[in-house]
C-alpha cells in the first residue's frame, strides 16, 4: 500500500499488517501521560519493543519505582517536550486537567487510548473531545481495544488487533508503525468519526452470542417445563408421589440433550431453507430475507452451544449413579427381587438398546467436539476451505444423523407405549425428532441427482429464465459445458 492509498476512502476495515510503507520505528522516543495500570503495561511493552519511553506524571518521584528502569519518569511537561508521539493514558474526565500543557503539546500526535463505561456514553467520542481540547495537536484513536493485561502478556497471547482511526493520515501511519513494532496488527478504521465505534467495541458483551443464547435458553425453558410436567407433576397429580428430587439432575439431564439435539439441527436448517429459496427462485442472485441472513451468520455460535449442552449432558449422565436416590432404588429393586425369589433381571433387548445408545452418543459427542475445535479461529485458519467445509458440513451432518440414532435408541419402542403419554403428552424425544428429521429428509432430497444438479447449476450462476453458458461437472468429475435457456 502506497502513502497515497492511505488517503483513499476505506472499503471495509483493512489490516495494515505487512504494509511495506510501514517501516520499523523502534528506537524513537514515545511519551506516555499517566502512570496507572495501562500506562505501566504500555511502557513495559514499548521498552521491550525497543522504544525509548518517557512517562509524564503529576508525581514522578512516587511513581518512578512502578516503571522499568529503562523508562524515564518525569513531570508531564518535561515528558511532552521530549517526544512527538504521546499516549494519553488518562481517563476522559481528567483530560481538562492537561490543558495547562496545551502549548508544549502543540503540533504533537496524541494517541487517545481511553474507553467509556457505557456504550455511547457521551455525545462525542473521547478522541473527538480530546481533539477539541487540543486543536493544535493531531489526535489518533487507538489501543483502547487491548487491555493492560494483553499489553503485558506479549504478542502471542491475547487480542493482536489494534484498531486505529484519525483524520490525519500521516499520524495514523506513525501510530500503526508503532503498533506493528510492538507485535500488534494495526487495523485502519478510517477517519475520526469511527472513534465512537472503536470506543464501543470493548463495551459490547458477546454481540454475536445474544440471539443463540436466547434461543438456547428459550428451548431449555420449553423442554424443562415439558419434562417437569411429565416427570414430576404427573406422578404427583395421578399417584400423589413426590418426585421433586428429580428436578436438579434428572429433569435437567433429560432437557439438555433435547436442547443440544435441536440446536444442532438448527445449524443445518438455515442451509436447507436457503437451498429451497434458491431452487424456488431459480437463482442465487436474490438476497435472502434478513432473518435467514442473521440465522446463517449465527450458525457457529448455535453449534458451539449445542456442543456445550451435549457436554453437560454427558457429565450429568456420568453422575446419575452417584445419586442417593439411585442407590436406594437399586437396593429396593434387589430386595424386591429377593422377596420374589427372582434370580436374574437380564433383559437382552434392553442390554442391546443401552449398549448401542451409549456408543452412538459417545461418537456424536466426539464429532461435536471436533466441530467445536475446528470452529476456533486459530484452528480454522490452519485448514483450507475444503478441509473446513468437510468437517463443518459433512462431519457435522453425520453428527446430526448419529445424534438421531442416539435419540431413537433412547426412545426405542416407547413412542408406541400408551403409558408414556402422560396427560396425553408424547414422550419428549419424539418432539425433538421433528426438526432434525426434517433437515435429514431435506438433505436426502437435495442429494437426488435431479435436485442436486439443478442446485449445483444455480450455485454456479445459472438463472431461471436467463440464457447463460454454464459448465457442470460430469459424473466422472470432469467438467462439461453446455448452453442453457429458461427453465432447463
Ligand atoms: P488508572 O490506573 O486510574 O490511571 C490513570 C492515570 O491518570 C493515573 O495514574 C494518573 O497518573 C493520571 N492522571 C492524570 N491526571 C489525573 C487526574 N486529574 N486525576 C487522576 N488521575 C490523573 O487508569 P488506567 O487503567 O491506567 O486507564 C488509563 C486510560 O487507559 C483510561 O482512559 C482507560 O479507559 C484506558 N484503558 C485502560 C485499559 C486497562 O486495561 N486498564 C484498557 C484500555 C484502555 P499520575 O498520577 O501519574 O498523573
Amino acid at each position: 500500500m502506497s502513502r497515497g492509498d492511505m488517503a483513499k476512502p476505506l472499503l471495509g476495515h483493512r489490516s495494515m499488517e505487512g504494509d511495506p510503507s510501514i517501516t520499523p520505528a523502534a528506537g524513537r522516543t514515545i511519551g506516555v501521560l499517566g502512570s496507572g495500570d495501562f500506562a505501566r503495561s504500555l511502557a513495559i511493552r514499548l521498552v521491550c519493543s525497543g522504544f525509548k519511553v518517557v512517562v509524564g506524571s503529576r508525581n514522578p518521584k512516587r511513581k518512578a519505582g512502578l516503571f522499568p528502569s529503562a523508562a524515564e519518569v518525569t513531570f508531564q511537561a518535561e515528558a511532552v517536550k521530549k517526544t512527538d508521539v504521546i499516549f494519553v493514558a488518562v481517563f476522559r474526565e481528567h483530560y481538562s486537567t492537561l490543558c495547562d500543557l496545551a502549548d508544549v503539546l502543540a503540533g504533537k500526535i496524541l494517541v487517545d487510548v481511553s474507553n467509556n463505561t457505557e456504550i455511547n456514553h457521551h455525545k462525542e467520542s473521547n478522541a473527538e473531545y480530546l481533539a477539541s481540547l487540543f486543536p493544535a495537536c493531531t489526535v489518533v484513536k487507538g489501543f483502547n481495544v487491548v487491555s493492560a493485561w494483553t499489553l503485558q502478556s506479549g504478542a502471542r497471547d491475547g487480542n493482536k488487533q489494534v484498531l486505529i482511526c484519525s483524520n490525519n493520515q500521516e499520524a495514523k501511519r506513525t501510530v500503526a508503525e508503532i503498533a506493528q513494532v510492538m507485535g500488534f496488527t494495526p487495523v485502519d478504521m478510517g477517519c475520526m468519526s469511527s472513534a465512537r465505534e472503536i470506543e464501543n467495541i470493548p463495551l459490547r458483551l458477546l454481540p454475536a452470542w445474544k440471539i443463540p443464547i436466547f434461543l438456547a435458553l428459550g428451548l431449555f425453558l420449553c423442554f424443562f417445563t415439558y419434562n417437569l410436567i411429565r416427570q414430576v407433576i404427573h406422578p404427583y397429580i395421578r399417584e400423589q408421589k413426590n418426585k421433586l428430587y428429580k428436578i436438579p439432575i434428572e429433569v435437567v439431564n433429560t432437557t439438555l440433550p433435547c436442547v443440544a439435539y435441536v440446536m444442532l439441527s438448527l445449524v443445518y436448517l438455515p442451509g436447507v431453507l436457503a437451498a429451497c429459496l434458491q431452487l424456488y427462485h431459480g437463482t442465487k442472485y436474490r438476497r435472502f430475507p434478513d432473518w435467514l441472513d442473521q440465522w446463517l451468520q449465527h450458525r457457529k455460535q448455535i453449534g458451539l452451544l449445542s456442543f456445550f449442552c451435549a457436554a453437560l449432558h454427558a457429565v450429568y449422565s456420568l453422575c446419575l449413579p452417584m445419586r442417593r436416590s439411585h442407590r436406594y432404588q437399586l437396593i429396593e429393586t434387589a430386595v424386591k427381587q429377593a422377596v420374589e425369589k427372582k434370580m436374574t433381571v437380564w433383559v437382552e433387548e434392553e442390554v442391546w438398546r443401552m449398549e448401542i445408545y451409549l456408543s452412538v452418543g459417545i461418537i456424536a459427542l466426539g464429532l461435536l467436539s471436533l466441530l467445536a475445535i475446528t470452529s476456533l479461529p486459530s484452528v480454522a485458519n490452519s485448514l483450507n476451505w475444503r478441509e473446513f467445509s468437510f468437517i463443518q458440513s459433512t462431519l457435522g451432518f453425520i453428527a446430526l444423523v448419529i445424534s438421531t440414532l442416539h435419540t431413537l435408541t433412547y426412545g426405542w419402542s416407547r413412542a408406541f407405549d400408551e403409558n408414556q403419554y402422560k396427560f396425553y403428552l408424547p414422550p419428549t424425544y419424539t418432539l425433538t425428532l421433528l426438526v432434525p428429521c426434517t433437515v435429514i429428509l431435506a438433505k436426502v432430497i437435495f442429494s437426488l441427482p435431479c435436485v442436486q444438479q439443478r442446485l449445483l447449476r444455480i450455485r454456479r450462476g445459472w438463472e431461471k429464465g436467463r440464457y447463460v453458458k454454464f459448465v457442470l461437472p460430469s459424473a466422472t468429475g470432469e467438467y462439461s459445458s453446455g448452453e442453457s435457456s429458461s427453465n432447463v
